[in-house]
């Protein structure tokens, strides 16, 4: 069993349920929900079972198992464009000190399309 959650993580908080959230997709290794304060109708956050700073703190298989996820996400909001985000460190804008991918549609921009 490769998952390792921490005590005093919020986002290990939200995977155990003793922080609610908007649940999307759950798999063995990640668990998606809504971002609670969404750049875009839709923006959801895809975070490893697996507690880490950054990409290279958390084995490959967590990290394989969130793009198949972010691809459904996004699908399912129906945008055609959208943005697929990794904050990396502090120096990048990381907040939040458990890996985490965010998916951000882009409606303006499927809205100008056909
Ligand atoms: P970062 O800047 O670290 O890449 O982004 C952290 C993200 O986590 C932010 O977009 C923020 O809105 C989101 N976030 C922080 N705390 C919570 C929470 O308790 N619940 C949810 N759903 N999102 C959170």
């Amino acid at each position: 069993n490769l998952v390792k959650l921490t005590a005093d993580c919020i986002f290990c908080k939200i995977i155990r349920g003793q922080i609610p959230s908007f649940k999307l997709v759950e798999t063995e290794l990640t668990y998606s929900f809504l971002d609670i304060g969404p750049l875009s109708k839709g923006h959801s956050l895809i975070i490893p079972k697996y507690c880490g700073v950054k990409l290279a703190d958390i084995p490959d298989e967590f990290l394989a198992d969130a793009m198949p996820v972010a691809k459904k996400i996004a699908i399912a909001t129906g945008a055609q464009d959208y943005n697929i985000l990794q904050n990396n460190g502090e120096i990048a804008h990381q907040v939040v000190k458990h890996v985490h991918f965010h998916v951000i549609p882009k409606p303006e921009a499927s809205d100008k399309q056909g």
